[in-house]
């Protein structure tokens, strides 16, 4: 997930800081071609300008614009809010008590939302509870891990069994061998080793890039994230006043207590730019060890990579002695059975991979070519961690590829998709709302916007009061989205059916028509 707007919560530890940073003085490149998005079968991508003559969604942030006889959004806001707190008593008491134990009373920053965080009791298929004891639809899915839904019969049959003969060993197993098989076989990439999140993943692969090509200097998108190490944290949520020129993005801090010498290792380009991957490579020739993004945005709503974009990153970075990284730590199993790997046909030197391919249990894999592996299995570079390969890790795992993923898993996801999109683009089209939708394989989310989005800088124009005021829909209609409005996406899991999906587009219609 990507800094989160702070505009949602001013309490909470997660604004970007602002550095002044090297806006340079490159040359202007001519505007990209942008061609148009390749729309796979398990894309889709539907929008609707808003209807002039229609009723339309308010233009100030928080929609003072609006018909007179009709609340204004940031009335909506309010009133959904409160009906949010009304709701949550013991939510609001546990978080007060846990300010005294749990710094700001959560367990990661990324937790303090608004109105109040929502404590929960437990999952059960594709619901969860609150400790108020009221049910939600998950389409949260916990930023993306929970694909197999909760409790699933092979995930707690795995867990349990692994749990009676031993929870960690350091040493390799029969089921990490089996794990390292099939991921070969879905992604491409013959040779992998594990770890326990995506930060740790992807910071493999950034030392990996370094520690073979012997180049310090790492390309990175703006507005992807690719967890909290040092060399990815810049550029994630850059506030505009430093961001720099969009064909020459600044490379901004995203975070406090990162040295300003390591930001400047990272050198930033807009997605779906070729050219300004080029450029730098042309500028730094022979410093560039490589580069990582996500090859399907999904810490900025959703955006698609252009046709051709994946592909011309491969053959320009190789032609200048440069690696591809792929991060599908969200896109992983969830864009589909290969990731994003099979959903753009395009296979990079290094993926990384996190989030849902555990069934729930917190594991990370790194995959390569012979070629970038030999750089590990002959010690050129050390990937190392104590609980890499965790025995419960690994046979939870096992069970997620092998039993839960399976191809009847995702013919069920593509319907329940599908009456998402539908549900979505009907209340997009019967309050002329300007906003689409957009999903890849269990993915998807709405976006405010008038125009397609290609990059963080289109992603950026969009208010997020609106992405706010859907998910209070949402919630307070029994379905649980992730907090981050415009930032996050909706996960569907082997667990959900058509009544979740329609309680979904109850909620949706019924925000559409209070806005619209
Ligand atoms: N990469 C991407 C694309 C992510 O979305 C995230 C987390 O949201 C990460 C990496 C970091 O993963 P983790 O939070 O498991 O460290």
């Amino acid at each position: 997930m990507a800094d989160r707007q702070a505009s949602y919560d001013e309490s909470s530890a997660r604004q970007p800081v602002s550095p002044s940073q090297d806006s340079g003085s490159r040359t202007p490149q001519p505007a990209h071609s942008g061609a148009s998005v390749r729309a796979p079968a398990a894309v889709a991508q539907a929008r609707r300008p808003a209807t002039p003559s229609g009723p339309s969604l308010p233009v100030t942030p928080h929609g003072t614009t609006g018909p007179a006889s009709r609340p204004g959004l940031a009335e909506i806001i309010g009133e959904q809010e409160r009906m949010f707190i009304d709701r949550q008593p013991e939510s609001a008491r546990l978080a007060a008590e846990a300010r005294e134990a749990l710094a700001g009373g959560v367990t990661s920053s990324w937790q303090i939302s608004r109105p109040q965080p929502v404590w929960l009791s437990h999952g059960s298929g594709s619901k969860l509870y609150d400790v108020d004891g009221n049910e939600y639809v998950d389409m949260h899915g916990g930023y993306g891990v929970s694909l197999a839904g909760h409790g699933h019969p092979a995930i707690v049959a795995a867990v349990q069994n692994q749990v009676t003969r031993g929870t960690h060993f350091a040493q390799p197993t029969r089921d990490a061998l089996a794990v390292a098989r099939e991921l070969a076989r879905r992604f491409g990439l013959p040779q992998w080793r594990f770890g326990n999140s995506g930060t740790e993943s992807t910071m493999d692969a950034v030392h990996l890039m370094r520690a073979i090509t012997g180049r310090d200097l790492v390309i990175k998108v703006e507005g992807c994230y690719h967890g909290h190490h040092d060399s990815v944290q810049v550029s994630v949520y850059p506030d505009p006043d430093v961001m720099g020129p969009a064909d020459r993005p600044a490379s901004v801090p995203n975070a406090t207590g990162i040295p300003r010498a390591l930001t400047d290792l990272t050198v930033i380009v807009g997605f779906n730019d070729l050219a300004a991957v080029g450029r730098v490579l042309d500028e730094y020739e022979g410093q560039v060890a490589g580069m990582i993004l996500e090859p399907i945005m999904m810490n900025a709503g959703i955006i698609l990579p252009e046709d051709g974009y994946l592909a011309g990153l491969k053959e320009l970075l190789h032609a200048h002695g440069a690696l591809l990284a792929f991060d599908e730590v969200k896109t992983g199993l969830t864009a589909g059975p290969s990731g994003a790997v099979g959903v753009t046909g395009v296979t990079p030197d290094i993926i990384c991979l996190a989030k849902a391919i555990g069934g729930g249990v917190s594991v990370a894999a790194l995959g390569g070519t012979h070629e970038v592996m030999k750089h590990v299995a002959e010690g050129g570079y050390e990937q190392v961690g104590t609980f890499n390969g965790n025995p419960l890790a690994m046979a939870a795992t096992l069970a997620m590829l092998h039993e839960v993923a399976t191809p009847e898993a995702y013919q069920r996801i593509e319907a329940l998709r599908a009456l998402a999109v539908d549900g979505v683009t009907e209340a997009i089209a019967r309050y002329g709302l300007a906003a689409s939708v957009v999903s890849v394989g269990a993915k998807g989310c709405i976006v405010f916007s008038p125009e397609p989005v290609r990059d963080f800088r289109g992603f950026l124009a969009i208010n997020d009061s609106y992405s706010h005021a859907h998910w209070l829909f949402q919630h307070n209609g029994g379905v649980f989205l992730p907090p981050w409005g415009k930032s996050e996406q909706w996960l569907i899991s082997v667990q959900h059916d058509d009544s979740d999906i329609d309680r979904f587009n109850r909620n949706v219609m019924q925000f559409a028509s209070s806005i619209g």
